[in-house]
């Protein structure tokens, strides 16, 4: 059954009658690992998998709502102490507390909600549940008086203070700006961000979902972080975004190997994000594909965040003539991102499958994606 189906369906015989339906996607970033932290560039876009919710302010100072898709009910209210158990409704508990703080209004309402993002993939299903409900919320209760960026920020907020996620920005920008056909570079150092047109007709994006995440025990990501913050220390700079190949060569010999590999990746990541804007304007597909497969080599050999079967994809997609592959998303597991000429799809995909399966015992998952638009109003 469609979406929209099931949603209204459940909502009437939860509720009774009709809200008004409102829909957030969830993303892909086609290059720029790593960089948000360095202010540097991310090149995210949204996708054509989405949250989407019928909601109606129920007069009332209680939030009553219906997940689907987890089979679960949360009623709760909207001061700090009421805050849900199920993790699920936290988000939503998070994003109604976050209008509040910044002085927003929000009223008890009565929902139903379901999607189609994959929930812990890589696609950010989580920001496409807080964009959903912040987008609704200021549509209903603020007429629209909170700026677009704001509401990512209160989707960000909603993991760092209700989630325990401490993420950075682009996924709920992502969710919150996504429009069809179109990637957003987005400036993590300004927060300015600029609309590119990805209209990569003949090539299809593809996820494939490797299914396995290797938790390591000295937080590797933490790690990754304070090379790049010695060696900006090093350079007398705020972030790495201020370097370039030469200042690091400089210092060479004062920083450890480790350090060198890990900000060589930073600055050449950097760069290729720009490279990829611009081919993509002139419609050279092959140097954004040439792009994606250094950004894998970079992160596997120089920052060390891929693992074994990460690699393995990647080898395979060079081997099917894949136009670009890439880790997407920190590494150590989850997906890569691949820009796949059509007529070489069902082969990629029948390959990797078999090839895969038969190295780990398992298939790949995989997600074709569409660049499609973000938070949106469905039907009133
Ligand atoms: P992701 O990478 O997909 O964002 P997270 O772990 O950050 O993974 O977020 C997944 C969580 O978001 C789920 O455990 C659930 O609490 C919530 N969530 C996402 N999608 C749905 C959905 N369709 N229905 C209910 N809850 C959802
Ligand atoms: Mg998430």
């Amino acid at each position: 059954m469609e979406l929209k189906e099931k949603i209204t369906g459940t909502f009437e015989s939860r509720f009774g009658g009709h809200g008004t339906i409102y829909a957030s996607a969830g993303r892909i970033n086609l290059i720029g690992e790593h960089t948000d932290y360095n202010g540097g560039f991310v090149f995210p876009g949204a996708i054509d998998k989405v949250i989407m919710a019928e909601i109606r302010a129920n007069g009332t100072d209680k939030v009553r709502v219906y997940s689907i898709d987890i089979d679960d009910y949360a009623e709760f209210g909207l001061n700090e102490d009421d805050a849900p158990k199920a993790s699920w409704a936290r988000y939503i508990f998070g994003v109604c507390r976050e209008i509040l703080k910044r002085g927003g209004k929000v009223e008890g309402f009565d929902a139903v909600f379901a999607g189609n993002v994959p929930l812990g993939a890589g696609l950010s299903s989580s920001a496409a549940l807080e964009s959903c409900f912040a987008f609704a919320l200021n549509d209903m209760f603020n007429g629209n008086a909170i700026d677009k960026f704001e509401l990512a920020r209160i989707g960000q907020s909603t993991e760092h203070n209700y989630c325990g996620v401490n993420c950075g920005i682009m996924d709920q920008f992502a969710s919150v700006f996504g429009k069809k056909n179109h990637l957003m570079r987005l400036d993590c150092r300004s927060m300015e961000f600029e609309y590119f047109p990805f209209e990569a007709e003949g090539y299809t994006l593809v996820l494939l979902d490797s299914v396995v995440k290797h938790e390591l025990a000295d937080s590797p990501y933490n790690k990754r972080r304070a090379s790049c913050e010695r060696v900006a220390k090093r350079l007398n700079i705020e972030t790495l975004r201020d370097a370039d190949k030469a200042m690091l060569e400089s210092v060479k010999s004062d920083i450890t190997a480790e350090d060198y590999f890990r900000a060589k990746f930073v600055i050449e990541e950097k760069e290729r994000v720009l490279t990829v804007c611009d081919a993509l304007v002139k419609g050279d597909f092959d140097t954004v594909g040439r792009c994606m497969y250094e950004t894998h080599d970079g992160l596997s050999k120089d920052y060390e965040v891929s693992c074994e079967e990460l690699d393995y994809l990647n080898d395979i997609a060079r081997e099917c003539g894949v136009t670009g592959s890439r880790i997407m998303g920190g590494g150590f597991g989850g997906c890569t991102i691949n820009l796949v000429k059509n007529e070489l799809l069902p082969g990629f995909i029948a390959t990797a499958k078999e090839k895969f399966n038969a190295k780990y015992g398992h298939e790949p998952k995989v997600y074709e994606v569409i660049i499609s638009d973000g938070a949106r109003k469905v039907e009133e």
